[in-house]
């Protein structure tokens, strides 16, 4: 084992620092010195801004996204298009959908998706309110922003069965050929994905 260049405080700053997504021991290394150097514009602001959230974060009891205030942000938004409601396994893919600036919607976060394998199961997850979401006489559209992957399919799949008789548009995200991305580099699942959705120009 290595020695210990600093003490326990620093090393338990590094460790925890350490466990953010993109950050290896290194980096948390290089992270915790510039926090501790930037101690009064950086450090306290930091640790100010974790206990606040800490404490103030809720789930959306009517999208399930994650918010400090229920219901959240982007459900109380009036300019956002109350007919579009945009279904997402995870925040971090409305986070990401809403980086791509494409929509003005509102979303349903459902939590997850259908995993047999993993024992994820419908009740897992927020589909029932969803369902009733997508009664309701405002929504025109549900489109299934999930991935592309057997369970994301899965979910999209059984979704759409239950939302048989709400008077909405079921829609998913188009499958194909990425932006700025070149034929020969791509499978064949998205290729073959990509010639059956091919659009006019
Ligand atoms: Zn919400």
């Amino acid at each position: 084992m290595p020695k210990a260049v600093a003490g326990p405080e620093i090393e338990r700053l590094i460790q925890l620092l350490a466990r953010l997504p993109g950050l290896g021991p290194r980096s948390a290394r290089r992270a915790a010195l510039h926090l501790i150097k930037k101690r009064e514009q950086l450090m306290t602001p930091l640790a100010d801004a974790l206990a606040v959230a800490r404490q103030k974060i809720v789930v959306c009891t009517t999208c399930g996204s994650i918010d400090t205030r229920n219901p959240c942000t982007v459900c109380t938004d009036p300019r956002r298009d109350a007919s579009l409601i945009v279904v997402v396994a995870d925040v971090a893919d409305l986070w990401a959908l809403e980086r791509a600036g494409a929509l003005n919607a509102r979303y349903h976060v459902l939590g997850g998706t259908l995993s047999p394998l993993d024992g994820v199961g419908p009740q897992d997850l927020t589909i029932e309110a969803l369902v009733s979401r997508a009664h309701g006489e405002e929504v025109k559209e549900v489109i299934l922003a999930l991935s592309a992957t057997v369970d994301g399919q899965t979910t999209a799949h059984y979704i759409t069965d239950l939302l048989q008789d709400a008077h909405v548009r079921v829609t998913r995200l188009a499958h194909g050929v990425p932006v700025g991305g070149e034929l020969d580099y791509l499978d064949e699942g998205t290729l073959s994905a990509a010639i059956r959705q091919r659009t006019p120009i």
